[in-house]
Formats: structure tokens, sequence, C-alpha cells
């Protein structure tokens, strides 16, 4: 665990930057955050992320964070109300 990380200078001229550090690493379910993907004209903002089965997922962040999404999709049984 001691690899280097590239360091990211912040020079505070880049403020379009979204808080991406804040998501990456968390898990959703059966999904963790690997990194940020992009957003769409709406705003939306969508995260690739990592499923337990080993798939990568985009998925958009109010997904991921109101519970609906919580995995790439292999785990939908019984996720249905
Ligand atoms: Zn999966």
């Amino acid at each position: 665990m001691l690899s280097k990380k590239p360091v990211v200078r912040l020079t505070g001229q880049k403020r379009h930057q979204y808080s991406t550090k804040k998501f990456v690493g968390r898990e959703f379910g059966s999904l963790i955050v690997s990194g940020f993907d992009g957003s769409d004209d709406s705003g939306h903002t969508y995260w690739r992320c990592l499923c337990v089965c080993g798939k990568i997922a985009v998925e958009r962040t109010d997904n991921l964070t109101s519970g609906r999404t919580r995995s790439c999709g292999c785990k939908q049984n019984g996720g249905l109300k």
C-alpha cells in the first residue's frame, strides 16, 4: 500500500473541478466508485463503479446516493418492492 500516487496540484483556478474525491472509493451496495466519468447537459454526473462481480458500471450520482443502484445489474433479485 505504499504505491505513489500522482500529486495533484491545486492552483485554485479550476473551479469546475467537481468534488470528485468525495465519491471515489465510496461503496454503494456492491459498487465501489473508481472514478469520475463525466456529466451530461442536465447537470447529472456519472461515476465509473467497480462491481463485486468484476464488471464496470457507469452510474448516475443520484441513483447511487438514493440507493436505487446497488450493483451493475447482477444483483437485481429481491431488489424490487
Ligand atoms: Zn455486478
